[in-house]
């Protein structure tokens, strides 16, 4: 493929923002990228380390998820 383009326009995926700024961020529970308005750092228990772990997630996410 060619590799000119190096902004790729995303959209995020709760607000259907568009946006070619930077790379778009994604969720790293869906995998989806959404906008810095929809993504936050939520201290995630990792079950491989036990710890807590810094993880994007978007808002869509955060809301299912118990006790955030
Ligand atoms: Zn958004
Ligand atoms: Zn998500």
């Amino acid at each position: 493929m060619n590799e000119e383009d190096k902004s790729v326009p995303w959209i995020c995926h709760v607000c259907g923002k568009k946006s070619s700024t930077g790379p778009g961020k994604a969720c790293s529970l869906c995998f989806k990228i959404a906008c810095d308005a929809h993504l936050k750092l939520l201290a995630l228990k990792s079950e491989k380390f036990g710890n807590p772990e810094l993880k994007l997630v978007c808002t869509a996410c955060s809301e299912t998820l118990e006790g955030v």
